[in-house]
């Protein structure tokens, strides 16, 4: 692909991804997927995700889809354990933690079409998908949470750090969910042709296994940054320690750990450090 070539795609689809963006991010206010005060930094991660053309967009696309359904799970739950604010749609930060670094992605794969950014992104969506899954499936595990970092300590539904076996579970299956999507997505693209898919380049199947493990790596460490970093309380009525300063039960909580890293920063650090150990594991390749 030539230069100029390549660069009439970007502007063709810089165009085209900020008019869909704009009308996507008014779906996702109207169906509660993001809150209207989200919608500016919707529409400029999805401009940015649309720069390297359709497939990527219906990759992430696909992710929205999916963690808006796990969102959704329990929801009455989720509810009643405090821990349901997701329900009413994510907010600016949320969206810019999650959306940053594959927007950024996606750009320089606009530039530099190559295999090993392409590998990237998909390992930083699949990290932020086990992320969502880890959290929206394990709040409505019957077991209580456990510190990752001293699984001594029982933990609150939903709080940061806090690991159950059916949240880890879902964690694999949050990451597999995006890797599987990526694979169909490489199998579907000679069919589109190159006008539309010369960006989507990503790595032989048999390195898929590795893009869906490091996906959960990312989760463990944003549970380990999570346990290390946030602030956490202590409920003196149901002797669990949690993220909320009043706590579910209406009870005020103690505040026992100090820290000023809020869960998206969290979010940002866990992609950012799994996609360096990323970097390391898989050598660049020529575009
Ligand atoms: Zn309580």
């Amino acid at each position: 692909m030539s230069g100029i070539k390549a660069m009439q795609y970007i502007a063709y689809y810089f165009a085209i991804g900020l008019a869909a963006s704009i009308a996507l991010a008014l779906a996702a206010v109207k169906l509660r997927v993001i809150r209207r005060s989200a919608a500016l930094a919707a529409v400029l991660i999805g401009t940015l995700i649309s720069l390297s053309g359709p497939f990527t967009v219906a990759f992430f696309i696909i992710f929205l889809f999916l963690s808006t359904i796990v969102t959704r799970l329990g929801a009455g739950r989720k509810v009643e354990l405090g821990v349901g604010s997701d329900l009413e749609g994510r907010t600016s930060r949320q969206v810019l933690a999650v959306g940053i670094v594959p927007g950024i992605l996606s750009a320089a794969v606009a530039l530099l079409p190559s295999r090993y950014l392409m590998d990237l992104l998909v390992i930083a969506v699949a990290a932020s998908s086990a992320d969502t899954w880890a959290s929206e499936v394990g709040v409505l595990s019957r077991s209580r949470p456990r510190l990752i970092t001293k699984p001594w300590i029982r933990l609150s539904p939903g709080t940061s750090g806090g690991v159950t076996a059916l949240g880890e579970l879902g964690s694999m299956m949050g990451s597999a969910a995006m890797v599987l999507a990526a694979l169909a997505l490489t199998a579907a693209a000679p069919l589109a042709g190159p006008a539309y898919a010369y960006t989507w380049l990503t790595a032989p199947p048999s390195d898929y296994p590795a893009l869906w493990a490091l996906g959960y790596v990312g989760e463990v460490l944003d549970s380990v940054l999570g346990a290390l970093l946030q602030p956490k309380y202590f409920c003196p009525k149901c002797g669990v320690t949690t993220d909320q300063r009043i706590h579910h039960c209406g009870a005020e909580t103690i505040k026992i750990r100090w820290g000023v890293v809020t869960n998206e920063l969290v979010n940002l650090l866990a992609t950012s450090a799994v996609l360096a150990l990323a970097a390391v594991l898989i050598h660049p390749m020529p575009p």
